[in-house]
């Protein structure tokens, strides 16, 4: 009946305007998380399919909330793009990456790659040039140890300027990944242009190669096109030994995933990386 539509209709405006008090209020408890510093990294090892040690770490970051304890980037990371938060918060991913790299150079550690995300808004709205320019300088890192990983829809929006951003990135000797590779749709036309070092191939096709041929045909094809164009390519969401053996067997060159290690707290990486740099 009408009366029963206009009840829906109250019901769902109630419903609308608690989604958007919620999405308010997350908006500015992040904020205040970023002046009060409870955002924090742990850190996944990416292993050397050829010799088994770890050739880099990606950095992955989590929320130390007060109410709600430690929350991860799915929660935060697209409204913060929604709402430019994303580039002073992805200004401190950056600055704080490499403020760690320093702090583990001081203390000794046998130093590997650190991958750190950047979003899509902070690659075409931020002065990413800056940013990294300058943390690299203030801390005085190799910038060999860092690398930028951007997903394949950013860097298709538009290529001129993203030819014109990566290749600045580029003169500072940084590393450019590809994320999420295999899922943009783009034409492969790009990656002639682009600057790029390796290609991250996303976790949905990993997750069904060993069993579904067509999955194994596009990690093979990937796999394939990195090696014409002389990129290293790193496999992504790798959780079983046959994916692992699958992989080694394509010649892919790194591989990430459950398999090898879950994202590790500080603490816990560094007695990994000390452990492997006494072999
Ligand atoms: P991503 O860049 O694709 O990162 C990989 C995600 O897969 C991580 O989730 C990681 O914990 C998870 N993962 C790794 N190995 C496995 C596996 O074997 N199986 C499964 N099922 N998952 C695995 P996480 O940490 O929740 O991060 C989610 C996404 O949030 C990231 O996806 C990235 O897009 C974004 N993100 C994380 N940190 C940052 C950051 O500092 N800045 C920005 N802009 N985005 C970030
Ligand atoms: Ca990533
Ligand atoms: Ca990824
Ligand atoms: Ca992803």
């Amino acid at each position: 009946s009408a009366k029963n539509h206009g009840g829906d209709f109250c019901f769902y405006r109630a419903e609308l305007n608690q989604r958007l008090h919620q999405r308010m209020q997350l908006d500015f408890d992040l904020r205040r998380a970023l002046e009060k510093d409870e955002f924090f990294f742990e850190y996944q090892p990416i292993i050397d399919a050829r010799t088994g040690r770890i050739s880099a770490v990606e950095a992955l970051i989590r929320w130390n909330s007060p109410e709600k304890g430690r929350v991860m980037p799915d929660v935060f990371i697209g409204l913060a793009e929604e709402t430019g938060l994303i580039l002073p918060l992805g200004e401190w991913v950056v600055r704080k990456a490499c403020a760690k790299l320093r702090e583990w150079q001081e203390a000794g550690l046998p130093l590997v790659r650190m991958c750190i995300n950047i979003s899509g808004r902070q690659f075409m709205q931020g002065d990413i040039y800056n940013v990294v320019s300058s943390a690299l300088k203030e801390n005085g890192i190799d910038p060999r140890y860092l690398e930028l990983e951007l997903t394949e829809t950013c860097l298709i929006q538009n290529v001129e300027e993203t030819t014109k951003k990566l290749g600045m990135l580029k003169e500072l000797n940084v590393s450019i990944s590809v994320d999420d590779f295999g899922t943009g749709y783009s034409s492969l036309q790009y990656l002639k242009n682009f600057p790029i070092d390796r290609l991250k191939i996303d976790r949905g096709f990993i997750k069904n190669a060993p069993h579904f041929a067509n999955h194994r045909a596009i990690v093979d094809a990937i796999i394939g096109i990195a090696k014409a164009m002389d990129l290293k390519v790193i496999a992504e969401g790798v959780e079983t030994v046959e994916q692992a053996e699958f992989l080694k067997a394509r010649n892919c060159d790194g591989l990430q995933g459950y398999y090898f290690y879950r994202p590790l707290a500080e603490e816990p990486l560094v007695v990994v990386l000390c452990s492997q740099g006494d072999e």
